[in-house]
């Protein structure tokens, strides 16, 4: 048993690697403005940092969203306007949030994702319309 060649490479140079690569994305985005479904992105309502996931949209801090999607998560409406939370409600084990576009009306709803706010939904279910 002299054979150790199987040994693994160290991964720190791996992570080193990443990190750039997560750099050079938030570069891309801010010139292309986000294109991509699972991407970071800067919340333009309350400047929030936010980690995309793949599916959380909107931002999880004051929950506004852009108006990016024609069907959830294609990203094909050109608007890229301000999707403002207009109202929200609990429905089964979840909330929903409802929006409108700032910039063309357009209206729709999402599920409230779980890192989400609180405070800001219910103040959205309090709200009378
Ligand atoms: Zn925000
Ligand atoms: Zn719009």
């Amino acid at each position: 048993m002299l054979v150790q060649g199987a040994t693994p490479n160290q991964p720190e140079t791996e992570q080193i690697d990443n990190n750039l690569k997560v750099k050079n994305n938030e570069i891309i985005m801010a010139n292309l403005k986000f294109k991509r479904t699972k991407e970071n992105f800067i919340c333009a309502s309350c400047g929030a940092k936010i980690i995309g996931t793949g599916y959380t949209d909107h931002c999880p801090n004051c929950l506004y969203s852009k108006h990016v999607d024609v069907f959830p998560g294609d990203r094909q409406a050109k608007c890229g306007g301000l999707m403002q939370p207009i109202s929200a409600t609990i429905k089964g084990q979840s909330y929903v949030i409802f929006y409108q576009c700032q910039k063309c009306g357009y209206q729709s709803s999402v599920k409230a994702g779980k890192d989400d706010n609180l405070e800001t939904i219910i103040a959205l279910i309090n709200k009378p319309f």
